[in-house]
């Protein structure tokens, strides 16, 4: 996809203002656009500007139940019920055209919405969101099952059926392309889906589903209520004709989730939470390349990545040359309006979030750490916080210990491999980690140290749809992306046949 490097035109920009302010949003079930049953409603706020971009209904049981009841009816007796896994790879594929044809308007509203650059986005998020749609296209016609000949006079065959009616449940840092990650293998499967987006960030899954249904896909197979968490997603997870959810957010929402499937129908349940990711950089490490893969590794998005590499294991040796590049390169990030192409880091989400922020930065210091660069938010309008760095921190801290979900990095000296390993392990989470070397068989001795779902040797937040990503630990259970993730979407029956005689 070639990447555009000049500000979005303004009458884009003004055109998407104007529509999402316009009028107050609707849920889309059945392939039409539905009204709340109640009057509740939240708005949708621009993070870069502190203005308000939409109001969204708060959607509800009723809602819920009526999205749900629309995906049932397409999965067991709709059209859709009918269709061919090639059938599926098709409608795939034109969505994933059709996305590619509208990114730079997706990009735009994604970028108002979210706070993210508009030149990630333009890089990262849409070819990345294309290219899960195109891989799972791949798929869908190569669901198979397997033939078995047991002792005895049978003959089994399995068949990879999918769950049926599926829920899926995001976070904001990632609107669009956790959107794809989940309907990407749950339609190549044959499920229906019903997506609770984020309150904070829901239009970017709405224009999603107008596209989904310019791109034929037929009514009730794809549904989105918007709606608050305790609210839409608490109906999602509790309803008792809903087979499975995919969730992705912080591990204390997972736990509801579990505890939500476990009382009401034992619905399956896939979670992607959190992390505390280490980035380990050993002492032989190509230093330039190792400072840039930090830079990525924990500024990417403003921060706001469950793997971020948030605590950065940093030999003696290399402590101080280490942190005089990488402070360096902190300082002199471009932060600032999101829909400027040179920007490198745009507003943290919401006002919740950058106070969250603050509040660890300043509790860092106040446990006694040290602010070697940032340390403060940007500006005095929208929630922009300076790339921080924080030395001097003990394992103990809090800052070492929570996940921030912010551009704040912890230095964390260290002995030995055995020393780093330990304590790189000694946390709840197990998402990502990194060791930057050039030492071959230390990396992949760490990589098999290290309790985490992925380790990076010498980059970091490297994604591509065909590597499965997921947790271990409190980071969740589950790997998305991949072939990994036809497991979540699917379930095995076994067919007995006596053969007779
Ligand atoms: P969150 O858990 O607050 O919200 C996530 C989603 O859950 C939202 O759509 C929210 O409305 C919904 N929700 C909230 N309460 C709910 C409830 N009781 N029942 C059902 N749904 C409910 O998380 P967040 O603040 O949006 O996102 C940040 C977290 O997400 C971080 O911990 C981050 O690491 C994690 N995350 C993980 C991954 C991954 O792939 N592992 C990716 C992105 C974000």
């Amino acid at each position: 996809m070639p990447v555009a490097a000049q500000r979005p035109a303004s009458a884009l920009l003004g055109q998407i203002q104007a529509r999402w302010l316009k009028e107050p949003t609707r849920h889309f079930i059945d392939n039409q656009w539905v009204e709340n049953a109640t009057s509740q409603t939240f708005d949708v706020v621009n993070p870069a500007t502190e203005e308000k971009l939409a109001t969204c209904p708060n959607g509800g049981k009723a809602e819920i139940d009526r999205a749900v009841k629309a995906a049932r009816k397409a999965f067991e007796s709709g059209p859709y019920s009918r269709w061919s896994g090639r059938d599926r790879g098709n409608f795939l594929r034109r969505l994933a055209d059709l996305i590619e044809k509208h990114a730079e308007e997706l990009a735009v509203l994604e970028c108002l919405n979210n706070g993210k650059p508009i030149g990630e986005l333009r890089a990262v998020d849409l070819p990345l969101t294309v290219q899960t749609l195109h891989y799972y296209a791949g798929w869908a016609d190569k669901i198979h099952g397997e033939t078995i000949h047991p002792p005895g006079n049978f003959f089994v065959y399995t068949r990879r059926e999918p769950m049926g009616v599926c829920g899926s449940i995001t976070a904001w840092n990632f609107p669009l392309v956790l959107i794809s990650w989940k309907f990407g293998p749950a339609i190549a499967a044959g499920n229906a889906l019903v997506h609770k987006p984020p309150e904070q960030a829901p239009l970017s899954a709405l224009r999603f589903a107008e596209l989904v249904r310019e791109a034929g896909l037929p009514e009730g197979v794809f549904n989105v209520v918007t709606g608050l968490g305790e609210t839409a997603g608490e109906a999602l997870t509790r309803h008792m004709d809903v087979d499975k959810v995919g969730f992705t957010g912080h591990y204390q929402t997972g736990q509801l989730v579990m505890k939500a499937a476990a009382e009401s129908n034992l619905k399956r349940v896939s979670l992607e939470l959190g992390g505390k990711s280490p980035n380990i950089v050993l002492d032989d490490a190509d230093l330039e390349a190792a400072v840039q893969g930090t830079l990525t590794g924990i500024f990417f998005n403003q921060g706001e990545v469950c793997c971020a590499g948030s605590r950065l294991f940093l030999p003696k040796k290399l402590h101080d040359p280490f942190l005089d590049r990488l402070a360096g390169a902190a300082e002199s990030r471009r932060v600032g309006d999101p829909l400027d192409p040179g920007t490198e880091q745009g507003a943290q989400i919401s006002k919740e979030q950058f106070e969250k922020i603050l509040g660890y930065i300043e509790k860092g210091k106040a446990e006694g750490a040290k602010v070697v660069a940032g340390g403060k938010r940007c500006g005095d309008r929208g929630y922009f916080v300076r790339p921080t760095v924080f030395d001097g921190v003990q394992d103990g801290m809090t800052i070492a210990r929570e996940e921030i979900f912010g551009p704040v990095v912890s230095v964390l000296p260290y002995d030995t491999l055995e020393d780093v390993a330990r304590r790189a392990n000694a946390t709840n989470y197990g998402l990502g980690a990194a060791v930057f070397t050039q030492d071959l068989s230390k990396a992949h001795k760490l990589a098999g140290m290290l309790k985490s779902g992925t380790v990076w040797i010498n980059c970091y937040n490297a994604f591509d749809a065909s590597v499965p990503f997921g947790g271990y630990k409190m980071s969740g259970f589950g790997r998305e992306l991949g072939q990994h993730a036809l497991e979540l979407y699917t379930q095995t029956k076994a067919v007995w046949v006596n053969l007779g005689g």
